[in-house]
């Protein structure tokens, strides 16, 4: 190679490495204008380059060394080849993070980041899975995120042969506080239940709203060891009141357990047997907790039946459904006449047989059927009364029970006033019994129902008394004419002295405000002798009667 050529040669090499050189400036400057982060790092840990944005990323936040172990970290949780997510605590930031092998300008084989910040995007995923998994109003999770949580848990608790519980709670009477004070009330309560629920140790994360006033806790198998500690702790929420509208109301709550996998290992079968375990405890009363067990489960299939029968007899004009009456004794005159009656209904299922009304009427509350039911037994009551009134006995007068569910409806006077025009019976002679209740809190609301009941010239009794949550002074403030003492208190007459003092003291009471006594359940003679001291006037009882068919009564009494 000659001179020239040599010196071509020189400045070609120049000009290469001026170009090499501008390139690198300009590559540099391309580098840090792309929206993503890039890093290259050698095998040793070192960091070879980084653009600007990977900088604003993470430098000043974490130091070099630990930005690599971070990114190697994001990578052992990848989900594809080459590239994982990466999740700054305190920054509240998620990346997502890609790394490819590449030779480096000294022919080394270094490792290439290119970092995404994606926290929109998750934080808009979060937003969008929280309006899908969480009950709007109340913020804890719904029926769907429920349900895909106990799939997991059903198979977490196999897996590790443990056990869990799903804890099935329904509201007690919560129609009486949303239809007596308004939505927006039951809301609040609503929303207060929840946060109560939520600040259990064990359950803070698996309390579910599946809508209405029922929830769902999962106990995990993690926390079953707490399960008794836990039901404390949610029976302990609703033993206290609840300040709405002004006023402290109690709410209280049923609930069905069902154990899994024992009871069930399907999502399915768990909450349908769960729920089976909470028909059973509204059943017992209410108030309580119900294990699911084999044995009651043929009972609570009954029970399904029964829905299905009862929606069916009340579709069919309540054909079904028969009106006893049990005569009401005036024992303050000769002879004991007969004063009227209590309107009893009873239940003849063509397929299931004869049910109690203790049994049938809180299912027809529950499923809202109590309304159409009560509406035929109100009319019947006042036909036969008015036919017992132009047969020779025109002060015979009728009580027919009313069940809180109707004593609440807007519209309930007004359904009396037609009834007592169409069967043309005098108001005088119709009572209606109402119990006490968990709305008698609001005595406002209260009042002015049973005050409009009693502008149509009806007489209001207080059925059951003592065995509900009035003090004394509320029957001084309700507008009640009769109090009818409950039959557990004249069980025990002559044997037990409360049982003796309570129905004297009521008496006077009474007596004092102006109102009439009834007592039920007299049965024998020892009751019997005891009242006529007390000077009672009115008793219902086997002692003198038992419910009877209509037909049956007419023969006897009119
Ligand atoms: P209640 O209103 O307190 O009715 C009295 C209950 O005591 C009746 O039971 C009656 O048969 C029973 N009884 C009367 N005297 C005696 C006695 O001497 N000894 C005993 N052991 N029992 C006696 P029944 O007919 O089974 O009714 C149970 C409850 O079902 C009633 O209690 C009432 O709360 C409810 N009920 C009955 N009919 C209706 C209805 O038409 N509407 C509503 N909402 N509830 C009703
Ligand atoms: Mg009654
Ligand atoms: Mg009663």
């Amino acid at each position: 190679m000659n001179r020239e050529e040599k010196h071509g040669e020189r400045e070609e090499e120049l000009q290469q490495n001026h170009w090499n050189m501008n390139f690198y400036a300009s590559g540099v400057e391309v580098l840090n204008n792309i929206g993503c982060g890039i890093c290259v790092s050698s095998s040793d840990e070192k960091l070879l380059f980084a653009n600007e944005k990977f900088c604003d990323f993470f430098y000043g936040k974490v130091d070099g060394k630990s930005v690599k172990q971070l990114l190697a970290q994001a990578l052992e949780n990848k989900e594809k080849d080459n590239s994982g997510e990466l999740y700054m605590e305190e920054e509240d930031r998620w990346f997502d993070v890609h790394q490819t092998e590449i030779c480096w300008v000294d022919q080394r084989m270094v490792d290439l980041y290119t970092v995404y910040d994606i926290t929109e995007t998750k934080r808009y995923q979060q937003k969008i899975e929280k309006q899908i998994n969480n009950d709007f109003l109340t913020g804890l999770y719904n029926r769907m995120r429920c349900e895909q949580d106990l799939e997991a848990q059903i198979a977490q608790a196999k897996k590790s042969r443990g056990e869990g519980a799903l804890l099935y709670m329904d509201l007690d009477d919560f129609k009486h506080i949303n239809d007596g004070l308004g939505h927006q009330y039951g809301d609040v309560l609503l929303k207060a239940i929840s946060h109560s629920l939520q600040r259990i140790p064990g359950i803070e994360s698996t309390c579910y709203r599946m809508g209405g006033d029922e929830f769902i806790v999962i106990v995990t198998d993690t926390n079953f060891c707490m399960v008794d500690r836990i039901l404390k702790d949610i029976r302990e929420i609703f033993e206290k009141p609840w300040f709405l509208k002004g006023a402290d109301y109690y709410c209280t709550m049923s609930m069905g357990i069902a154990r899994f996998p024992s009871d069930g290992d399907t999502v399915q079968e768990l909450i349908k047997k769960a729920d089976l375990a909470l028909l059973e405890a509204k059943k017992a009363g209410k108030n309580r907790y119900e294990f699911y067990n084999e044995e009651a489960d043929g009972a609570s299939f009954k029970r399904l039946d029964l829905e299905k029968n009862m929606r069916n007899a009340t579709m069919n004009a309540c054909d079904e459904f028969e009106v006893y009456y049990q005569p009401i004794v005036d024992v303050s005159k000769p002879d004991n006449p007969c004063m009227g009656a209590e309107a009893l209904i009873r239940w003849n299922c063509e397929s299931l047989g004869f049910i109690s009304p203790a049994e049938f009427i809180p299912l027809a509350e529950y499923l809202g059927l109590i309304n159409p039911i009560g509406d035929h037994v109100l009319r019947q009551a006042c036909r036969h009364c008015k036919k017992w009134n132009e047969s020779g006995h025109p002060e015979y007068k009728v009580n027919v029970n009313l069940s809180v569910v109707q004593l609440l409806r807007n519209d309930m006077a007004d359904r009396v006033k037609e009834v007592l025009e169409e069967t043309g019976l005098n108001p005088w002679n119709l009572t209606l019994e109402v119990t006490e209740s968990l709305a008698i809190n609001d005595m406002t609301r209260m009042k002015q129902i049973l005050g409009q009941i009693k502008e149509l010239g009806v007489r209001v009794a207080l059925d059951d008394f003592g065995t509900g949550y009035s003090s004394l002074n509320h029957i001084r403030e309700m507008p009640i004419d009769v109090i009818k003492i409950d039959r557990c208190f004249i069980e025990d007459l002559g044997k037990d002295e409360f049982a003796d003092a309570f129905v004297k003291i009521v008496c006077e009471l009474a007596a004092v405000i102006g109102m009439n006594v009834c007592v039920e359940g007299v049965e024998h003679d020892r009751q019997y002798e005891i009242l006529k001291k007390m000077q009672i006037q009115m008793i219902q009882g086997f002692y003198f009667d038992r419910p009877m068919k209509v037909e049956d009564f007419e023969k006897k009494y009119v």
